[in-house]
């Protein structure tokens, strides 16, 4: 039994040095896959309800490994806010994708997305300098404040007064922010309170079983009240399919994302529009 207890113990042992391991080796991957350009930008279109034109965009970062293949943001991104990579990557993204929007706004005129949105994550917000960084990328890229939109989280703009006054600095700016997840915090009414804030993204879990009669249908509609009555834009992240997006327009929301009008894409077609059926 003695034995047994020794060597349950030892398992036990190394399963935390492989996880802390795990990661310390992910770390260092990524610091390689930084210099060596493993990293890209694809974007997903938000469209507007019920024409399905593409008004903006969200930028998602991708990481091909060139042993273990794509590996998902959820994630190495925590995993980088964990050793503080986030902060180098972060602006890289940045920068990428604000060289992006001004590239499109210049080769389709009218017909390039009006917004590019770009996740940022708590250890960024609160890394001072912040705001001034977002700034020099701007004057950088050309672009103008208003058609940049930083995603930002509730659980990261808690994450300090650094971070709340780096959102404060950016929204004086003239940049859009949206928050992100809206409605699976702890506090989003209370935030809305404070925060100065554009765009509220109604998450995915409030849009799955929308078409069923219920509960979901009527959060939804809760939340859309909320911004309406903020004077806030609502986008309902996740929206799968045509059903979802017809009871969507029809609870009042203009603006709407997911695999259903496009996936995220290197180069999305802004031309391709997924209309909503018209009503039966
Ligand atoms: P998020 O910001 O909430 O992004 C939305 C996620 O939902 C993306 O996953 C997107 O591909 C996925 N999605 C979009 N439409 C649908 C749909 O109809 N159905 C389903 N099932 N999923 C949909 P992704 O790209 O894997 O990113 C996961 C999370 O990783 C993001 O959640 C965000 O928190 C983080 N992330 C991604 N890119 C970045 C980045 O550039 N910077 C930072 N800081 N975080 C990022
Ligand atoms: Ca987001
Ligand atoms: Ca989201
Ligand atoms: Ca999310």
């Amino acid at each position: 039994a003695k034995s047994l207890g020794e060597g349950r113990r030892r398992r036990y042992t190394r399963g935390m040095d492989v996880a802390a391991g795990e990661q310390a080796r992910m770390g260092a991957e990524m610091r390689q896959a930084l210099d060596t350009g493993q990293f890209r930008l694809v974007y997903q279109p938000i469209v507007e309800l019920p024409s399905g034109r593409t008004v903006a965009v969200e930028t998602l970062v991708r990481w091909e490994h060139p042993v273990r293949g794509p590996v998902s943001p959820a994630e190495f991104i925590p995993v980088a806010e964990q050793n503080g990579l986030i902060v180098e990557l972060g602006a890289w993204i940045l920068k990428a994708a604000c060289a992006q929007a001004a590239i499109w706004r210049d080769e389709l005129g009218p017909a390039a997305p009006r917004r590019i949105g770009v996740n940022v994550s708590a250890r960024q917000l609160a890394e001072p300098g912040f705001p001034e960084l977002v700034a020099n990328v701007l004057a950088w890229t050309g672009l103008g404040a208003d058609k940049l939109t930083i995603e930002v989280t509730e659980t990261a703009v808690f994450g300090g007064g650094q971070a709340l006054r780096a959102v404060k600095a950016l929204y004086e700016l003239g940049v859009k922010i949206a928050l992100d997840d809206f409605g699976t915090g702890h506090s989003s009414l209370t935030l809305l309170q404070t925060l100065p804030v554009n765009i509220l993204k109604v998450d995915k879990s409030f849009v799955d079983n929308i078409s069923m009669a219920g509960r979901h249908a009527v959060i939804a509609t809760a939340l859309i009240q909320v911004s309406n009555g903020l004077g806030l834009d609502a986008v309902a992240e996740g929206v799968e399919t045509a059903e979802q997006a017809a009871e969507l327009h029809r609870l009042g929301y203009r603006l709407a994302q997911g695999y259903y009008f496009g996936r995220p894409a290197a180069q999305p077609d802004f031309a391709a529009s997924a209309e909503l059926p018209s009503a039966a």
